[in-house]
Protein backbone atom coordinates (compact mmCIF):
# COMPACT_ATOMS: atom_id res chain seq x y z
CA UNK A 1 0.00 0.00 0.00
CA UNK A 2 1.68 2.96 -1.12
CA UNK A 3 0.16 6.72 -1.55
CA UNK A 4 -3.32 7.34 0.26
CA UNK A 5 -6.28 7.66 -2.57
CA UNK A 6 -8.70 9.94 -2.84
CA UNK A 7 -12.00 8.72 -1.40
CA UNK A 8 -14.03 7.68 -3.37
CA UNK A 9 -17.41 9.75 -4.50
CA UNK A 10 -19.99 8.14 -2.37
CA UNK A 11 -22.98 10.07 -4.12
CA UNK A 12 -26.00 11.81 -3.06
CA UNK A 13 -26.85 9.86 -0.22
CA UNK A 14 -23.27 9.88 1.20
CA UNK A 15 -23.33 6.24 2.20
CA UNK A 16 -21.20 3.14 1.03
CA UNK A 17 -22.09 1.37 -1.39
CA UNK A 18 -23.85 -2.56 -0.06
CA UNK A 19 -23.74 -5.78 -1.15
CA UNK A 20 -26.71 -7.67 -1.11
CA UNK A 21 -26.61 -11.30 -1.02
CA UNK A 22 -29.87 -12.71 -1.33
CA UNK A 23 -31.83 -14.51 2.54
CA UNK A 24 -31.00 -17.86 1.23
CA UNK A 25 -27.40 -17.43 -0.19
CA UNK A 26 -26.15 -20.26 1.34
CA UNK A 27 -29.16 -23.01 0.48
CA UNK A 28 -27.89 -21.44 -2.72
CA UNK A 29 -24.25 -22.22 -2.59
CA UNK A 30 -24.71 -25.57 -1.24
CA UNK A 31 -27.78 -26.53 -3.80
CA UNK A 32 -25.11 -26.02 -6.69
CA UNK A 33 -22.55 -27.58 -5.04
CA UNK A 34 -25.15 -30.71 -4.84
CA UNK A 35 -25.81 -30.01 -8.39
CA UNK A 36 -21.95 -31.21 -9.42
CA UNK A 37 -22.13 -33.78 -7.12
CA UNK A 38 -20.03 -32.78 -4.22
CA UNK A 39 -21.34 -32.51 -0.54
CA UNK A 40 -18.65 -29.60 0.81
CA UNK A 41 -16.07 -27.46 -1.03
CA UNK A 42 -13.11 -25.81 0.23
CA UNK A 43 -12.03 -22.75 -0.16
CA UNK A 44 -7.73 -21.77 -0.51
CA UNK A 45 -8.04 -18.27 -0.59
CA UNK A 46 -9.60 -16.82 2.65
CA UNK A 47 -8.67 -14.18 5.04
CA UNK A 48 -9.00 -14.56 8.86
CA UNK A 49 -6.61 -11.91 10.61
CA UNK A 50 -5.92 -10.40 14.01
CA UNK A 51 -9.03 -7.60 14.32
CA UNK A 52 -6.46 -4.67 14.38
CA UNK A 53 -5.29 -5.86 11.08
CA UNK A 54 -8.60 -6.63 9.27
CA UNK A 55 -9.48 -3.65 10.30
CA UNK A 56 -7.28 -1.07 8.51
CA UNK A 57 -7.55 -3.74 5.87
CA UNK A 58 -11.70 -2.78 5.53
CA UNK A 59 -10.47 0.89 5.80
CA UNK A 60 -8.35 0.42 3.00
CA UNK A 61 -10.49 -0.90 0.83
CA UNK A 62 -13.70 1.75 2.11
CA UNK A 63 -11.41 4.66 0.86
CA UNK A 64 -9.87 2.77 -2.12
CA UNK A 65 -11.52 1.91 -5.30
CA UNK A 66 -7.55 2.28 -5.24
CA UNK A 67 -6.98 -1.01 -6.92
CA UNK A 68 -9.37 -0.54 -9.57
CA UNK A 69 -10.58 2.87 -9.62
CA UNK A 70 -14.19 1.27 -8.14
CA UNK A 71 -15.66 1.30 -4.72
CA UNK A 72 -15.41 -2.01 -3.14
CA UNK A 73 -17.52 -2.52 -0.60
CA UNK A 74 -16.64 -5.12 1.69
CA UNK A 75 -19.84 -8.12 1.30
CA UNK A 76 -19.43 -9.74 4.83
CA UNK A 77 -18.43 -7.07 7.35
CA UNK A 78 -19.22 -9.21 10.45
CA UNK A 79 -17.81 -10.50 13.45
CA UNK A 80 -15.28 -13.02 13.44
CA UNK A 81 -18.12 -15.79 15.21
CA UNK A 82 -20.43 -14.78 12.59
CA UNK A 83 -18.10 -15.10 9.64
CA UNK A 84 -17.64 -18.51 10.71
CA UNK A 85 -20.42 -19.48 10.86
CA UNK A 86 -21.64 -17.73 7.18
CA UNK A 87 -18.93 -19.65 5.64
CA UNK A 88 -19.82 -22.96 6.97
CA UNK A 89 -23.32 -22.14 6.14
CA UNK A 90 -22.20 -22.81 2.13
CA UNK A 91 -20.54 -25.97 2.77
CA UNK A 92 -17.13 -24.98 2.89
CA UNK A 93 -15.83 -27.59 5.22
CA UNK A 94 -12.01 -26.21 5.06
CA UNK A 95 -10.38 -22.87 4.49
CA UNK A 96 -7.38 -20.90 5.23
CA UNK A 97 -6.61 -17.59 7.59
CA UNK A 98 -4.22 -15.81 5.16
CA UNK A 99 -2.38 -12.87 6.55
CA UNK A 100 0.84 -11.15 4.79
CA UNK A 101 3.22 -8.69 6.64
CA UNK A 102 4.21 -5.32 4.70
CA UNK A 103 6.85 -4.43 7.16
CA UNK A 104 9.50 -6.37 8.95
CA UNK A 105 9.25 -7.46 12.50
CA UNK A 106 5.12 -8.76 11.91
CA UNK A 107 5.66 -12.23 10.83
CA UNK A 108 5.86 -13.80 13.78
CA UNK A 109 2.97 -12.18 15.33
CA UNK A 110 0.73 -13.11 12.45
CA UNK A 111 2.01 -16.70 12.42
CA UNK A 112 1.33 -16.86 16.37
CA UNK A 113 -2.17 -15.26 15.56
CA UNK A 114 -2.53 -17.94 12.51
CA UNK A 115 -1.42 -21.03 15.05
CA UNK A 116 -3.64 -20.02 17.57
CA UNK A 117 -6.85 -19.29 15.21
CA UNK A 118 -5.90 -22.66 13.71
CA UNK A 119 -6.10 -24.61 16.93
CA UNK A 120 -9.44 -23.31 17.96
CA UNK A 121 -10.67 -23.31 14.83
CA UNK A 122 -10.66 -27.34 13.45
CA UNK A 123 -11.46 -26.21 10.04
CA UNK A 124 -9.06 -23.39 9.27
CA UNK A 125 -5.63 -24.96 7.78
CA UNK A 126 -3.12 -23.91 9.82
CA UNK A 127 -1.65 -20.74 7.71
CA UNK A 128 2.05 -18.65 8.21
CA UNK A 129 3.95 -16.02 6.68
CA UNK A 130 7.58 -13.98 6.23
CA UNK A 131 8.72 -11.41 5.22
CA UNK A 132 12.50 -10.37 3.68
CA UNK A 133 14.17 -10.38 6.68
CA UNK A 134 16.96 -11.67 9.13
CA UNK A 135 15.68 -14.70 11.44
CA UNK A 136 12.90 -15.10 8.47
CA UNK A 137 14.21 -18.69 7.91
CA UNK A 138 14.23 -19.19 11.77
CA UNK A 139 10.20 -18.76 12.48
CA UNK A 140 9.27 -20.23 9.15
CA UNK A 141 11.33 -23.38 10.43
CA UNK A 142 9.53 -23.03 13.75
CA UNK A 143 5.61 -22.12 11.83
CA UNK A 144 6.49 -25.81 9.86
CA UNK A 145 7.01 -27.24 13.39
CA UNK A 146 3.90 -26.17 14.72
CA UNK A 147 1.83 -27.07 11.90
CA UNK A 148 1.95 -24.72 9.65
CA UNK A 149 0.25 -26.55 6.26
CA UNK A 150 0.01 -23.33 3.78
CA UNK A 151 1.59 -19.86 3.13
CA UNK A 152 0.79 -16.72 2.45
CA UNK A 153 3.19 -14.20 -0.25
CA UNK A 154 2.11 -10.94 -1.50
CA UNK A 155 4.48 -9.28 -3.23
CA UNK A 156 2.77 -6.02 -4.04
CA UNK A 157 1.68 -5.50 -0.23
CA UNK A 158 5.16 -6.52 0.87
CA UNK A 159 6.64 -4.45 -1.80
CA UNK A 160 9.68 -7.06 -2.04
CA UNK A 161 11.55 -9.40 -4.64
CA UNK A 162 10.47 -13.02 -3.60
CA UNK A 163 13.90 -13.44 -5.18
CA UNK A 164 15.68 -11.35 -2.22
CA UNK A 165 18.67 -13.41 -0.86
CA UNK A 166 17.33 -12.93 2.43
CA UNK A 167 14.29 -15.28 1.14
CA UNK A 168 16.53 -18.04 -0.14
CA UNK A 169 16.59 -20.05 3.31
CA UNK A 170 13.03 -20.05 3.64
CA UNK A 171 12.50 -20.88 0.03
CA UNK A 172 14.46 -23.92 0.44
CA UNK A 173 12.36 -25.02 3.21
CA UNK A 174 9.22 -24.67 1.64
CA UNK A 175 10.30 -26.35 -1.53
CA UNK A 176 12.16 -29.27 1.04
CA UNK A 177 8.81 -29.89 2.53
CA UNK A 178 6.44 -29.46 -0.29
CA UNK A 179 4.82 -27.19 1.45
CA UNK A 180 2.30 -24.98 -0.53
CA UNK A 181 2.69 -21.00 -1.12
CA UNK A 182 0.21 -18.98 -2.12
CA UNK A 183 1.60 -16.19 -3.56
CA UNK A 184 -0.34 -13.08 -4.64
CA UNK A 185 2.48 -12.45 -7.74
CA UNK A 186 0.91 -11.22 -10.22
CA UNK A 187 0.18 -7.39 -11.60
CA UNK A 188 -3.83 -7.10 -10.94
CA UNK A 189 -5.50 -5.72 -9.26
CA UNK A 190 -3.01 -3.28 -8.44
CA UNK A 191 0.86 -3.59 -9.59
CA UNK A 192 4.05 -3.24 -7.35
CA UNK A 193 7.47 -2.76 -8.32
CA UNK A 194 8.56 -6.20 -8.18
CA UNK A 195 4.94 -8.09 -9.71
CA UNK A 196 4.86 -9.98 -12.47
CA UNK A 197 5.31 -13.38 -14.52
CA UNK A 198 8.59 -12.96 -14.26
CA UNK A 199 10.00 -12.33 -11.00
CA UNK A 200 7.91 -15.49 -10.04
CA UNK A 201 9.51 -17.17 -13.48
CA UNK A 202 12.98 -16.33 -12.19
CA UNK A 203 11.72 -17.27 -8.83
CA UNK A 204 11.14 -20.64 -10.24
CA UNK A 205 14.43 -21.10 -12.11
CA UNK A 206 15.85 -20.98 -8.96
CA UNK A 207 13.47 -23.27 -6.94
CA UNK A 208 12.01 -25.32 -9.51
CA UNK A 209 10.75 -27.38 -6.92
CA UNK A 210 8.38 -24.99 -5.33
CA UNK A 211 4.88 -25.89 -4.58
CA UNK A 212 3.00 -22.43 -5.75
CA UNK A 213 -0.72 -21.48 -5.82
CA UNK A 214 -0.55 -18.50 -7.67
CA UNK A 215 -3.09 -16.66 -6.34
CA UNK A 216 -6.10 -14.55 -8.58
CA UNK A 217 -4.50 -17.09 -11.99
CA UNK A 218 -1.98 -14.34 -12.13
CA UNK A 219 -4.71 -11.74 -12.81
CA UNK A 220 -4.61 -9.98 -15.52
CA UNK A 221 -1.56 -12.05 -16.87
CA UNK A 222 -3.32 -15.02 -17.21
CA UNK A 223 -1.19 -16.63 -19.93
CA UNK A 224 1.73 -15.71 -18.73
CA UNK A 225 1.30 -17.68 -15.78
CA UNK A 226 -0.54 -20.57 -17.31
CA UNK A 227 2.59 -21.37 -19.08
CA UNK A 228 4.63 -21.59 -16.20
CA UNK A 229 2.19 -24.17 -14.68
CA UNK A 230 2.94 -26.11 -17.77
CA UNK A 231 6.40 -25.76 -17.17
CA UNK A 232 6.63 -26.83 -13.71
CA UNK A 233 4.45 -29.34 -12.37
CA UNK A 234 4.07 -27.96 -9.01
CA UNK A 235 2.97 -24.78 -9.81
CA UNK A 236 -1.19 -24.73 -8.57
CA UNK A 237 -3.60 -21.44 -9.91
CA UNK A 238 -6.49 -20.41 -7.57
CA UNK A 239 -9.50 -18.68 -9.00
CA UNK A 240 -10.00 -16.02 -6.59
CA UNK A 241 -12.06 -13.09 -8.05
CA UNK A 242 -11.15 -14.59 -11.29
CA UNK A 243 -14.05 -14.84 -14.09
CA UNK A 244 -16.98 -12.90 -11.72
CA UNK A 245 -18.51 -9.96 -12.90
CA UNK A 246 -16.82 -7.42 -10.82
CA UNK A 247 -12.90 -8.71 -12.51
CA UNK A 248 -14.28 -9.44 -15.63
CA UNK A 249 -15.60 -5.10 -16.14
CA UNK A 250 -11.53 -4.90 -15.25
CA UNK A 251 -9.20 -7.93 -16.71
CA UNK A 252 -11.33 -10.38 -18.48
CA UNK A 253 -10.31 -13.86 -18.80
CA UNK A 254 -9.45 -14.48 -22.41
CA UNK A 255 -11.68 -17.17 -23.79
CA UNK A 256 -9.02 -18.31 -25.70
CA UNK A 257 -7.09 -19.79 -22.75
CA UNK A 258 -10.30 -21.68 -21.55
CA UNK A 259 -9.40 -24.96 -22.83
CA UNK A 260 -6.19 -24.96 -20.60
CA UNK A 261 -7.82 -24.54 -17.57
CA UNK A 262 -8.65 -28.22 -18.59
CA UNK A 263 -5.43 -29.20 -19.64
CA UNK A 264 -4.13 -28.42 -15.84
CA UNK A 265 -7.36 -29.25 -14.24
CA UNK A 266 -5.69 -31.02 -10.92
CA UNK A 267 -4.15 -27.73 -10.31
CA UNK A 268 -6.78 -25.18 -10.88
CA UNK A 269 -8.16 -24.42 -7.19
CA UNK A 270 -10.88 -22.88 -6.01
CA UNK A 271 -10.66 -19.27 -3.45
CA UNK A 272 -12.59 -16.26 -3.12
CA UNK A 273 -11.27 -13.62 -0.98
CA UNK A 274 -13.65 -14.22 1.27
CA UNK A 275 -14.86 -11.97 3.61
CA UNK A 276 -13.51 -8.84 1.35
CA UNK A 277 -15.28 -9.15 -1.78
CA UNK A 278 -17.39 -6.54 -3.18
CA UNK A 279 -20.40 -8.99 -4.27
CA UNK A 280 -21.95 -12.52 -2.70
CA UNK A 281 -19.57 -15.37 -2.34
CA UNK A 282 -22.69 -17.07 -4.36
CA UNK A 283 -21.40 -14.87 -7.68
CA UNK A 284 -17.91 -16.44 -7.41
CA UNK A 285 -19.20 -20.18 -7.40
CA UNK A 286 -21.33 -19.35 -10.10
CA UNK A 287 -18.59 -17.87 -12.10
CA UNK A 288 -17.26 -20.92 -12.04
CA UNK A 289 -20.33 -23.16 -13.03
CA UNK A 290 -20.51 -20.97 -15.77
CA UNK A 291 -17.14 -21.95 -17.56
CA UNK A 292 -19.31 -25.20 -18.37
CA UNK A 293 -16.25 -27.09 -17.77
CA UNK A 294 -18.04 -30.46 -16.74
CA UNK A 295 -18.83 -31.94 -13.44
CA UNK A 296 -15.89 -33.36 -12.91
CA UNK A 297 -13.83 -30.08 -13.76
CA UNK A 298 -15.89 -28.79 -10.85
CA UNK A 299 -15.54 -31.40 -8.62
CA UNK A 300 -11.99 -31.16 -8.83
CA UNK A 301 -11.85 -27.41 -8.65
CA UNK A 302 -14.45 -26.71 -5.94
CA UNK A 303 -13.02 -29.51 -4.19
CA UNK A 304 -10.92 -32.27 -4.91
CA UNK A 305 -7.56 -30.17 -5.50
CA UNK A 306 -7.23 -28.64 -2.05
CA UNK A 307 -8.18 -31.60 -0.29
CA UNK A 308 -4.73 -33.26 -1.82
CA UNK A 309 -2.65 -30.28 -1.98
CA UNK A 310 -3.90 -29.30 1.75
CA UNK A 311 -4.33 -33.24 2.90
CA UNK A 312 -7.52 -33.12 3.95
CA UNK A 313 -9.10 -36.59 4.74
ZN1 LIG B 1 -6.61 -12.39 -0.90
Amino acid sequence: MTAQPPPIDLGASGRRPEVRAPADEAEQVRDRLTGVGLEQMIDIHTHFMPKPMLDKVWAYFDQVGPLTGRPWPIAYRLDEAERLHVLRSFGVRAFTSLTYPHRPGMATWLNDWCASFAAATPDCVQSATFYPEPGAAAYVAQALDRGARVFKAHVQVGDYDPNDALLDDVWGLLQESATPVVIHGGHGPAPGRFTGPSTIARLLARFPRLVLVVAHLGLPDYADFLDLADKHTQVHLDTTMVFTEFTEQSSPFPPTQRSRLLDISERILFGSDYPNIPYPYLSAVDAILALDLGAAWNRSVLHDNAARLLRIA
